[in-house]
């Protein structure tokens, strides 16, 4: 009989708080942290580039726990959670950089032991991409270390050779090539290219403490020329290069008050190379990656937030974590450029572990887009309703 009571009473309880209007619900959960003021706002009013500094840090200094569901929340509003991109990301040219970017191996300025190697050939570069296709990939991304391409001319109308035929395969195509002008921009786009990848690394107050051979302000431009040749921006960062906090969400208010959001943000975790001046630093935290995936999400809902570098050193728990806080892509493949990368088959069985699903390519990310905010649109008029 007292556990008919006790029962009863539960059931009365949750009934009366499902019963509850809309607003008490909201009232409630806002009260916890910025996270969940901030998820809600963002579900409530989509996209926005006007972030202040001071509420990107809010949000990314909620207790974790908070931070990851509503991140969570915010992430299943926007995309569909169980779909996961997977992009291979291929050196096409190493090492032999002029650039002193102190956490790479790539740079000729550190005795890393790496062998430098010429642009790749056609015949090598298609077989990669037709491989990387095979294995499930939608995305390929070619890397050449270099500063820019100026004076580059022959490889880099190799490079617009290998976009279209690689286009043609029917993957999506993105290259990092360092600094571009305008023109190379207009020229990628016609060639079929579907996104640019130049990171910003860290804050613009961190960044001279790690490269010194080119400007915050030039990367920006970099940035400026893609998106304003219609390329989708691929632009993210590295954490645990010796930053603060404050960097971090630095980083974060940069990407979040472009103009617009880059469709990818890449969240590295620094993969310290002997040789390089950065050789020395501690491994990133599985509750550091949490923290800026969740308030990547939070900040910038419809991006892809790229589980980057790094993930070889996260266990399938751990990364089963990112891709609840938000992460909705990876790089696969052997090797992320010249660092170690997670497992081919080790990869497979995590999919079919937290039952992720491959997502498809897509050619019209406005397209994709519409439909976002459509289905938010769609959700919110039911929740209204409800
Ligand atoms: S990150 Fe790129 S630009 Fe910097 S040293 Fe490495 S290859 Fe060169």
């Amino acid at each position: 009989m007292m556990m008919i009571m006790m029962t009863t009473t539960r059931r009365s309880l949750r009934c009366s708080r499902l019963r509850c209007p809309p607003s008490a619900h909201h009232s409630l959960s806002s009260s916890s942290s910025a996270a969940a003021v901030e998820s809600e706002r963002t579900i409530r009013e989509g996209p926005r580039n006007d972030w202040t500094r001071e509420e990107i840090n809010s949000v990314y200094q909620s207790p974790v726990l908070d931070l990851l569901f509503h991140g969570a929340q915010v992430h299943r509003h926007a995309h569909n959670f169980r779909e996961v991109q997977q992009c291979t990301l291929l050196s096409i040219k190493t090492g032999g950089c002029s650039e002193d970017c102190s956490y790479c191996p790539q740079s000729s300025r550190y005795n890393t032991g790496l062998k430098a190697q010429k642009l790749m050939d056609t015949d090598a570069v298609l077989e990669a991409a037709k491989n990387a296709k095979e294995a499930g990939s939608t995305r390929f991304c070619m890397g050449a270390a270099w500063r820019d391409t100026v004076g580059r001319k022959t490889n880099f109308k190799q490079i617009l050779e290998y976009v279209k035929e690689i286009r043609g395969m029917g993957m999506e195509v993105c290259c990092t090539l360092g600094m571009l002008e305008k023109q190379q921009a207009v020229e990628l786009k016609e060639a079929g290219l579907t996104a640019y990848n130049h990171n910003l690394d860290t804050s613009r107050e961190y960044y001279p403490n790690i490269i010194t051979t080119r400007t915050y302000d030039e990367r920006l431009e970099t940035l400026q020329h893609v998106r304003e040749a219609g390329i989708n921006v691929c632009s993210g960062g590295i954490i645990g290069l010796g930053e603060a906090e404050e960097d971090r969400v630095g980083l974060l208010h940069t990407l979040a008050t472009l103009p617009t959001h880059p469709e990818s943000v890449p969240i590295n975790a620094l993969l310290a190379v002997k040789g390089t001046p950065l050789q020395d630093q501690k491994p990133v935290e599985i509750w550091e990656m949490v923290r800026m995936i969740a308030t990547a999400r939070i900040v910038m809902p419809k991006a892809m937030v790229r589980l980057s570098a790094g993930r070889v050193r996260f266990s399938m728990p751990e990364q089963a974590l990112c891709f609840l806080a938000g992460a909705n892509s990876i790089f696969t493949g052997e090797k992320l450029l010249t660092t170690p990368n997670n497992d081919y088959d080790a990869d497979q069985l995590m999919f079919k572990v937290l039952g992720l699903t491959p997502k498809a390519p897509s050619f019209s990310e406005e397209a994709a887009g519409d439909i976002v905010s459509e289905r938010c649109e769609q959700e919110e008029a039911i929740s209204n309703v409800g």
